[in-house]
């Protein structure tokens, strides 16, 4: 009589394998998710150490070795996201042939919950830095050549810096080189780099010593952490972005991903709260962006205006969201995201509850 293995309770629980030629290694990791892809794997590679991180859910799975021999800089990681197979293909410094892939190192081959994984750091390059506005500038870090990671929208990164002895740790929005234009296929900006759009505070602990980097200098970046979900703009008719002062990092990859790549939208909306005119980060792209694309439009509102300016004026209220978030139709499908100071999120939240959207119709950004 033929044994019947209960297929019923699939260990769903990734694995990992790897293979070796003259030259190459390759690690495999069967992640056994029918929908992987780029940014949900974290590789790093550096003084043998090869430390694979992927994300299935709200689990993480670990591949964690000190490799047996050296390998080059250089390294590729193949995904197939159908069959959900990641490859991490690594060169050989020496054609010589390896006995085993490695000591296993802290956490090797577990499969945790993603919140008690722990931040990994590589330090990241500072290629370039232009300023944005009078206080904000564009920040541009190269990742390592053996580094994978990609940021996904809505999600930040930590950078961490000595500053006077002490370590310090701060968290950052990446955002894109510049707002795309023309949305007809998935904007490619290339993997290799992290743009920042960060403001420098006169008095700020962890901002003086970022404006104090040059060009050339290494910073700890973060693998990348947050609880946006990308699911949450799906099928979407309507978004909306309230965004005060540097709380728009968040909604440049979301307007992006939004615009991009949500057939069901038919409007984006931006309420942008600044204190004065020459506050605003990027005016001129989000202007040109409204008059491109039909389905966005951007409302500047500014606390401390000057004389001349004919705007719109006042802080986060009551009537102001009234006046600004509509359904396009009844009924139709919105999400409101909010992002910036403290009391501003928390304020917005309050009355957008008022007025009578529901918590799964808000996502607020906070720490
Ligand atoms: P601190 O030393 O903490 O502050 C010193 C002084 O600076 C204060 O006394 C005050 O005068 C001034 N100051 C600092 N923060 C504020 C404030 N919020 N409002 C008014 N005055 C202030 N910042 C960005 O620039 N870009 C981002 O993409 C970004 N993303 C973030 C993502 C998350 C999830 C969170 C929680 C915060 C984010 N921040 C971002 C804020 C960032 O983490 C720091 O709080 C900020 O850079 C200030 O750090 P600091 O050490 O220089 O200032
Ligand atoms: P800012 O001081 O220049 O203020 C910008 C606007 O925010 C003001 O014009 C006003 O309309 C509004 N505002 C400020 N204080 C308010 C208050 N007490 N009540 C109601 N409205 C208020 O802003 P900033 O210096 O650019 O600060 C941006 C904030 O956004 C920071 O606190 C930063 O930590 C936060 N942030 C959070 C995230 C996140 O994901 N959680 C991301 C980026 C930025």
């Amino acid at each position: 009589e033929k044994k019947v293995l209960s297929a019923s309770v699939k260990d769903l629980t990734p694995s990992y394998d790897w293979f070796q030629t003259e030259s190459l290694i390759t690690v495999v990791i069967y992640t056994k998710q029918k929908d992987m892809n780029a940014e949900l794997v974290i590789v790093d590679c550096q003084d043998k150490r090869l430390r694979g991180e992927v994300v299935v859910g709200d689990q993480s799975y670990l591949v964690n070795v000190d490799l047996d021999n050296a390998v080059q800089e250089d390294m590729a990681v193949n995904i197939t996201e159908k069959v959900g197979k990641v490859e991490i293909i690594l060169k050989k410094k020496d054609n010589v042939h390896w006995e085993k892939l490695g000591q296993p190192l802290e956490s090797h081959n577990t499969f945790i919950k993603r919140t008690d994984r722990g931040l990994f750091y590589r330090k990241c390059k500072l290629v370039s830095k232009t300023e944005v506005t009078h206080d904000t500038k564009l920040f541009c870090l190269t990742l390592p050549k053996s580094t994978h990671l990609r940021v996904p929208a809505g999600q930040h990164v930590y950078l961490k810096q000595i500053i006077a002895g002490t370590e310090v740790v701060k968290p950052y929005t990446p955002v894109l080189p510049f707002l795309p234009l023309d949305f007809k296929e998935p904007s490619h900006h290339d993997g290799g780099h992290i743009y920042l759009m960060i403001k420098i505070y006169s008095h700020g602990l962890f901002t003086q010593a970022l404006d104090h980097l040059q060009i050339g200098d290494y910073i700890s970046v973060s693998s990348p952490e947050g609880n946006f979900k990308k699911s949450q703009v799906q099928s979407l008719e309507d978004l909306f972005l309230l965004a005060a002062g540097t709380g728009f990092t968040p909604m440049v990859k979301l307007l992006d991903f939004a615009l991009a790549q949500v057939s069901s939208l038919r409007r984006v909306k931006l309420i942008f709260f600044n204190k004065t005119e020459d506050d605003i980060l990027w005016r001129d792209q989000l202007e040109q962006l409204a008059l491109k694309d039909e389905r966005f439009e951007v409302q500047f509102v500014l606390s401390q205006p000057t004389k001349d300016w004919v705007g719109k004026e006042g802080k986060i209220s009551s009537s102001l969201l009234s006046e600004f978030v509509k359904r396009s139709r009844k009924d139709s499908k919105v999400l409101i995201c909010i992002c910036g100071p403290t009391p501003f999120t928390e304020q917005g939240v309050q009355y957008l509850k008022d007025l009578g959207y529901s918590q799964e119709e808000i996502h607020a950004f906070t720490a």
